[in-house]
């Protein structure tokens, strides 16, 4: 994927209450903003990369680009679930992050356990592929050095800067 590493931030919104904080799997969701400016050429599926919530540290993720069921499925949805125990939740926040790489398409799963041992080893994988050298220096760019204040809602890679 040509746009990849993809950069953007937005601001944490309310998700669809799937309950993927009840799996231990909380996923934060981006408004239509971001969703609506991200390129053709990424598409749905998992992936890996970096993430930061306001002026904090930087942890690995994992992101979820899938079918938004609130627009009946023509719409996006982007879902990233930071590999970090936060004190609480964040929404209304500015999530930054970095996406990195690609781990595999979206799929459907026999069962609840499935999905959640899938989910564990998408995570195992970016946790394994962020510490890859080219990787890990994307942590240092200056995207994330920014103050988020100045910057909520910027996206880098030719949109809106
Ligand atoms: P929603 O349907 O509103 O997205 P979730 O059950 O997916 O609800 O929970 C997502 C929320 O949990 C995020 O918006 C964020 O505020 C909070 N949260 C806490 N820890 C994390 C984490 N490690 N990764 C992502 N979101 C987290
Ligand atoms: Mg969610």
């Amino acid at each position: 994927m040509r746009s990849l590493p993809y950069f953007c931030r937005g601001q944490v919104v309310r998700g669809f209450g799937r309950g993927s904080k009840d799996l231990g799997i909380p996923t934060a969701n981006f408004p239509e903003s971001v969703v609506d400016t991200l390129p053709a050429d990424i598409s749905t599926g998992i992936y890996y990369g970096w993430a930061c919530v306001d002026n904090g540290d930087i942890h690995k993720m994992v992101m979820s680009i899938g079918w938004n069921p609130y627009y009946k499925n023509t719409k996006k949805s982007i879902e990233t679930h930071v590999i970090h125990t936060f004190k609480g939740d964040f929404y209304g926040q500015i999530l930054s992050v970095a996406m990195v790489g690609y781990i595999r398409p979206e799929r459907g799963f026999e069962s609840l356990d499935e999905l959640i041992a899938a989910i564990h080893s998408d995570i195992e994988e970016a946790k394994i592929k962020l510490d890859l050298p080219e990787h890990l220096k994307l942590k240092e760019h200056h995207f994330f050095k920014t103050s988020v204040s100045t910057r909520a809602n910027q996206i880098l890679n030719g949109h809106r800067l």
